[in-house]
């Protein structure tokens, strides 16, 4: 589904990433777990190009962009709505609810049906525990509420990948676990995801794969087991002390 090769960033003269190789199996749940300012961030953005990589080459879903020449944007635009990024800041349009936010994109850049729309947003919002709040604005609702909305809003642009860039941590404690649910009811369906998160519960419970993160390279990978019990590296050993 994912394919990722030799995959770089620099901003000026800070080389972020150096060499990322990576797949990613259709409906698999990948959690990328590292100290701040190794990359992860900038890795997501990549993949859905809010950031253009300066090389390298990504396939998702069978379409392919390298990035050795400029891209046109029309391609950055078709790739781009690939995946449905889930971001920390809800980014929700204020002035609109719950569905006029989550039917937006489906009827502004598909032109889907104004009527069509509005049923999948209000299934969507269903499914992510908001159908007694479909009329409410940003403002009613909780950080855990509108990032709900948000990944609505992110699936009902029918995306082959979910991008989640630290999700739930601007959250307060108690409103965690709603969000973390929803992430996991989309795991259940098969969904495939890839989370930037510092919840290692839910890495433990949910990830298919852990990739540990360290100076813009893949440091380690493996099953949760593997990496949170038994890791490999000193470097993933001492950011699993520091953090649990
Ligand atoms: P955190 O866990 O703190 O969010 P991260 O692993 O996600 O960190 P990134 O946000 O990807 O790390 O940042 C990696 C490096 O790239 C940092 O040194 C950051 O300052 C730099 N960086 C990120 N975005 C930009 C940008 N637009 N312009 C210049 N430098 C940037």
């Amino acid at each position: 589904m994912i394919n990722i090769t030799n995959l770089h960033k620099s901003f000026d003269d800070l080389h972020v990433l150096r060499g990322i190789d990576l797949n990613i199996e259709q409906g698999k749940v990948v959690v990328l777990i590292g100290p701040s300012g190794s990359g992860k961030t900038t890795f997501l953005r990549c993949l859905n190009l809010l950031e253009l990589p300066t090389n390298g080459k990504i396939i998702i879903d069978n379409q392919e962009v390298s990035f050795e020449k400029n891209l046109p944007k029309q391609k950055i635009t078709s790739f781009r709505s690939l995946t449905g990024m889930v971001f920390q800041s809800y980014n929700l349009f204020p002035h609109k609810t719950a569905l006029e936010n989550v039917m937006e994109g489906p009827v502004i850049v598909k032109g889907v049906p104004k009527q069509k729309a509005k049923e999948r947003a209000v299934s969507l919002l269903q499914k992510v525990g908001l159908g007694d709040k479909v009329n409410f604005y940003p403002f009613q609702l909780s950080g855990g509420q509108q990032q709900r909305v948000g990944i609505a809003r992110a699936m009902a642009m029918d995306p082959k990948v979910m991008l989640f860039d630290e999700p739930t941590s601007a959250l307060d404690p108690e409103l965690v676990g709603d969000v973390l649910k929803a992430m996991k009811d989309l795991a259940k369906e098969g969904m495939t995801m890839v989370v930037v998160t510092h919840e290692m519960r839910f890495a433990r419970e949910v990830a298919d794969e852990v990739i540990f993160m360290d100076q813009g390279v893949i440091m380690e990978r493996g099953t949760p087991e593997e990496i949170f019990q038994k890791p490999k590296e000193e470097r993933t050993r001492r950011f699993l002390n520091m953090i649990q």
